[in-house]
């Protein structure tokens, strides 16, 4: 009983999300490094970003053998956001002559340290981090602290910092339908277990 899916979405075909995603222009150049458990999560919202960017580019892996390459194009400089205790805010950037490259990890934050465990590369590039860490809209996905955003909401709260007043909030259009529709899913469960049973 496999359910058709949507090749560029990986969506259930009946749920596709194709039709709310946009095409945006931005300065900035946005790299998703995204671990392969990520891949078939329900909340694949890296990939949402991925699409969403004209200019950018979502590479999935654990070893990156093409790192330095990836990691260099002409005309950008790399920053990863990530949090550290030296790292910079992303405003330093905001109008910046060079425009950034933006290397995002996607994963539980286990998995995300493990890339950069992996990639000294990666590990080794200057960071940057939103203002307090960023304000999640949403709940749903168990996260370390009040401040963690889905990879997204972290990408859209960057590129509205760093191309103000550019407004890049449609990309999160799909993600809060996504949300809604697992919200939904999880009520119907909860009013299964509640009034289901049969008798
Ligand atoms: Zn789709």
């Amino acid at each position: 009983m496999s359910r058709p899916q949507c090749s560029r979405c990986l969506r259930p075909l009946s749920h596709c999300l194709c039709p709310l995603i946009p095409q945006l222009d931005s300065r900035t150049r946005v790299l998703l490094l995204q671990h392969p458990s990520e891949v078939n999560h329900a909340l694949n919202t890296a990939r949402l970003a991925a699409l969403g960017l004209n200019n950018a580019q979502l590479v999935v892996g654990e070893v990156f053998d093409d790192l330095a390459t990836l990691l260099n194009p002409p005309g950008y400089q790399a920053r990863l956001l990530f949090p550290a205790d030296d790292a910079q805010s992303l405003h330093a950037y905001a109008q910046h002559d060079q425009p950034l490259l933006l290397v995002v990890p996607d994963g539980t934050w286990r998995k995300a340290r493990k890339l950069l465990h992996l990639n000294p590369l990666l590990a080794a590039l200057p960071r940057v981090t939103l203002a307090n860490g960023g304000i999640s809209r949403y709940r749903l996905r168990k996260a370390p602290g009040p401040g963690a955003l889905s990879t997204v909401e972290a990408i859209v709260q960057a590129l509205q910092v760093l191309e103000a007043p550019a407004s890049f909030e449609t990309l999160l259009k799909p993600f809060e339908v996504l949300i809604e529709g697992q919200i939904a899913a999880m009520g119907e469960e909860v009013f299964q277990r509640n009034h289901g049973g049969g008798d």
